[in-house]
């Protein structure tokens, strides 16, 4: 679909104003384009507790990402660069769970430099604290920016336009969407797919 030689990869890794590692277009990716499978070792939830429970809080190295009520994908073993993908507030990008697997999709077409981004959707459940948004304090630097990687209580569950067209486009059966969830404040701190907490 692009005019880039097909050897140039689509992205690359490097430091991010928004925050540690970030991933980056290194040509021009079209909407609706499936950029990477978030990959990792598949664990139970409990186990990704059990993995994850005896670290430090401020331990940014664990990339977790809830695929179902069964499955976590944890891909501080075996993952690829899709774990440095960043959360922003006017993301780039979606993920789409296809056939439990997850995958991130471009949602607009995105230009080479620009860093790719998809709202983590980290869910609070009750019994959270309520200082779990700063937890998660996000510095996206987005217009519409709120703050935090938690999902709003109120808002809908990513309803946006511009998921629903990409989602067309990518002419996937995409059924559900992949969501960062915290549990506790503690396992939240551990589920922030891997940035640090600052
Ligand atoms: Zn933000």
């Amino acid at each position: 679909m692009s005019s880039a030689s097909p050897k140039t990869p689509l992205y690359k890794v490097r430091n991010s104003k928004i925050h540690g590692r970030g991933v980056f277009a290194a040509r021009r990716i079209r909407k609706g384009t499936k950029v990477i499978e978030y990959v990792g070792e598949r664990v139970s939830h409990a186990e990704a507790d059990r993995r994850y429970e005896d670290k430090a809080p401020d331990d940014n190295h664990t990339f977790l990402f809830i695929v179902d009520g069964r499955t976590v994908i944890d891909a501080g073993v075996d993952g690829n660069e899709a774990r440095f993908i960043n959360h922003a507030c006017d993301p780039n990008c979606e993920t789409v769970t296809e056939q439990r697997r997850i995958f991130i999709y471009a949602t607009r077409t995105i230009q080479p430099g620009e860093e790719l981004s998809y709202d983590y959707q980290i869910k609070r459940d009750r019994g959270d604290p309520p200082e779990l948004d700063q937890v998660f304090a996000c510095h996206c630097g987005a217009a519409n920016c709120r703050g935090t990687m938690i999902q709003p209580p109120d808002k809908p569950k990513r309803k946006s336009k511009a998921k629903t067209k990409a989602k067309a486009k990518a002419k996937t059966k995409a059924k559900t969407k992949a969501k960062a969830k915290a549990k506790t404040k503690a396992k939240a701190e551990r589920h922030a797919h891997g940035r640090s907490v600052r």
